[in-house]
Formats: C-alpha cells, sequence, structure tokens
C-alpha cells in the first residue's frame, strides 16, 4: 500500500495542478469536472485500501492527459513498475517520436525507453540506446552507468573497463570497480590456463585500485602455482592485511607456501602481527598449532587458555578440548565426544560469508553479491563462532 502511495504521489500531484489548470480555462469546464470527479474517485479508493481500483482510476486520469509530457512520462513509469513493459516501451516510443518536443525532453525519454529494455531483458537495444545517448553530454554518466551494467549482465569485461574508465574520467571514484574487471579478466585467464594474461590483468587491478585485496589473492594464487613461493607469500600476507577479515580465506594456502619455504620464522613473525588485528579466530588457531609442534602441547593448552580469556571463541575452546583430552577413554570420552558434537552443531549454523550492502549470507565468497550486485562488498563473518 505504502508503494502504490509514493508511486501515485507525482501523479496525483500532477492531477491536482490539472485541475487547477484546467479549472482556470472557462472552455474547458466539462472536462475538468470529469477529470476531478475522476481524481476524487480515486483518492476514495487509495483512502479505502482499494490500491487495484485506485491504480485503475489514475491511468485513467494520465490518458485523459495525453498531450502532456509529464504525465505521460509518470503512466509510462507505471506501466513498467507493474511490469507492462510492451506497453511501457510502445508509450516512450510514441512519446520520443513527437516532434514538438524539446532537446531535454527527448533524451528524458530515451533514457525511459532504456530502462523499458532493461526491464525486459532486450539488452542489445538497451546497448544501442545508450551508445546513442553517449554522445549528448549532460546524458553520458547516466548512460555510461547503464551501459556498465549491461556488459557486465553479458561477462563482457573489457568494454565494461571501458565505459567505467570513461566513467571515472567524468565522475571519479570508480577504481575499486574497474579493479573489480580486471580481477575478472585475470580470473577466466587463469581458468583457461593462460598464466601471463591472469598475471597480468591480476597486476593491472592492483595498479589501478592497490587496496584490492582480491587482485592480491589472485596473484598469490598464480604465483603459488607457478612455485615462485616468495612472492605468493607476498601476496597473501598483503590480502590478508590490507584487510584482516580475509584472513581465514587465504591462510591455509599462505601456511603452504610458509612450509615449501621453511619460512617458519617469517611465519609466526606473520601471525603475531595478525593476532593483534584479526577479529577472528585464525590467526590465535594457526599460531596454537604452530606452539604444538615447535614447542609442545602443554604451552600450545597456555597460550590458547590466555587468548580465550581475551576474546571466547567456540573454534577456540574446541581446539582447547582437543589439545586436553586428546587419549581419553571410558566416560570421560563419551561426555567430551559430545560437548564436540554440540560445539559443532553450533558453528554448522553460522553463515561463512555475509554482504554488508544488503546482508545477504552465501556459503562461499562472492566477488559481486548475488543479491543487491554490488561489487566486493560480501566478507568472511568474523566473531566468536563465525569462522
Ligand atoms: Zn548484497
Amino acid at each position: 500500500m505504502l508503494e502504490l502511495f509514493w508511486l501515485l504521489l507525482p501523479l496525483a500531484a500532477f492531477s491536482g495542478y490539472l485541475i487547477g489548470r484546467r479549472g482556470s480555462e472557462r472552455s474547458s469546464g466539462a472536462k475538468f469536472s470529469q477529470l476531478s470527479q475522476t481524481y476524487f474517485s480515486g483518492l476514495n479508493y487509495l483512502l479505502n485500501e482499494q490500491p487495484d481500483k485506485a491504480l485503475e482510476v489514475f491511468l485513467k486520469i494520465a490518458e485523459m492527459d495525453s498531450d502532456t509530457f509529464e504525465t505521460q512520462l509518470a503512466l509510462g513509469n507505471l506501466f513498467r513498475r507493474r511490469g507492462e513493459t510492451d506497453r511501457a516501451i510502445r508509450l516512450h516510443q510514441d512519446l520520443y517520436s513527437r516532434p514538438k518536443l524539446s532537446a531535454e525532453q527527448r533524451s528524458i525519454a530515451l533514457q525511459e525507453l532504456g530502462e523499458d529494455y532493461m526491464r525486459a531483458g532486450l539488452l542489445d537495444r538497451a546497448e544501442a540506446l545508450y551508445t546513442d545517448l553517449l554522445s549528448i553530454g549532460s546524458q553520458a554518466p547516466v548512460a555510461l552507468k547503464h551501459l556498465i551494467a549491461i556488459y557486465q549482465q553479458e561477462r563482457d569485461w573489457t568494454r565494461a573497463i571501458e565505459m567505467a574508465t570513461k566513467l571515472d574520467q567524468l565522475k571519479g571514484g570508480g577504481n575499486a570497480l574497474i579493479a573489480q574487471f580486471h580481477c575478472e579478466l585475470a580470473e577466466s585467464a587463469r581458468t583457461q590456463g593462460a598464466t601471463d594474461d591472469a598475471r597480468r590483468s591480476a597486476m593491472q587491478a592492483l595498479r589501478i585500485d592497490p587496496k584490492c585485496v582480491r587482485a592480491r589473492i589472485l596473484l598469490g594464487r598464480i604465483e603459488r602455482k607457478s612455485e615462485r613461493m616468495d612472492l605468493a607469500i607476498e601476496h597473501f600476507e598483503a590480502a590478508a592485511e590490507t584487510d584482516p577479515d580475509f584472513l581465514p580465506e587465504v591462510l591455509p594456502e599462505l601456511l603452504d607456501a610458509f612450509e615449501a619455504q621453511s619460512a617458519c620464522h617469517q611465519a609466526s613473525e606473520f601471525l603475531d602481527r595478525m593476532l593483534v588485528r584479526d577479529r577472528g579466530v585464525s590467526a590465535m588457531l594457526a599460531r596454537s598449532a604452530m606452539i604444538e609442534r615447535m614447542q609442545s602441547r602443554n604451552e600450545a593448552i597456555t597460550f590458547l587458555a590466555d587468548r580465550l580469556h581475551q576474546r571466547p571463541s567456540v573454534r577456540g575452546v574446541l581446539k582447547i578440548i582437543d589439545l586436553s583430552f586428546a587419549g581419553e577413554q571410558g566416560n570421560r570420552a563419551e561426555a567430551v565426544g559430545l560437548v564436540r558434537e554440540l560445539l559443532h552443531r553450533l558453528l554448522d549454523r553460522k553463515p561463512g560469508y555475509r554482504c554488508n550492502r544488503c546482508g545477504f549470507s552465501p556459503r562461499a565468497l562472492h566477488w559481486q553479491c548475488p543479491s543487491c550486485k554490488s561489487w566486493g562488498s560480501i566478507k568472511p563473518v568474523p566473531g566468536m563462532a563465525g569462522e
């Protein structure tokens, strides 16, 4: 109901204006009375919470005033919002071809038509239209935004980069998005085994946006696969240092790379640095495993207990149970098993990732949110039991 109110507000206000205007023209007295009658019956339906009937009435008002550009615009908008894209397209095409339009009205009609095409999934027609609109200077930013959306949908990353770069030159602030598109190119090159192309695109992403975590992770994987472990370590470390929330994402591969280089000292230095910044438990668990291996189980337990006092976590508790009750037999082993099972169930219910724009919680990492389509908005969930 609220949505309908919002939708009808401009139309209703315009009808009010229309009634006022028509009222001042004596010759159209009859039309005025018909119009105001229709308007008030529509209002009545709206007040009586009969949105469908109200909508029909307001459509009638708009149809009666077929000469006025703004009314027709509102009507077309209404058709599109109701999913009647065919009607919206016909109306806007008709509006656009009227001879007496100003240049501004013409480009507005064209823009609306573009929205219709997008909504109807006619991407090729929308693309042609927005490419035309690009030549009108004042319309360029809007046209570019739509073209970027189209090329994203078509996964044409080269053209998406081209349009996003143009938009960035006009408005700025586009670096993070352009870097994501370069990462898309890098990712598809990598799956095709074109390592050099993948590396080049990922490096380009990093040049454009030095804070691009995705480019760092990609480069880490590319270098690890190419057995250039020192470079892999550098990129994985940089990914976690840029945004510590991504530590759980890179840590297994980073620890492997440390291992391959026998870089124990470097590994423990890195983990000590991350312990301060990690909002989750990855750094703590990795550090305790390292202490257990290089020093003793007891020292690992002391380390964990100390950390858990500072910040409790389910995974930390599980780890300390494992270390403390390993090799236990009989009733006590059964009780410990039960506690472990309950804690595991608690972990399973937690989402692994969350979009900080719309709250969507997927089980796997996406660089573009499948729900709200934002880029780089999904991150691993840090916290007590989140990872
Ligand atoms: Zn989202």
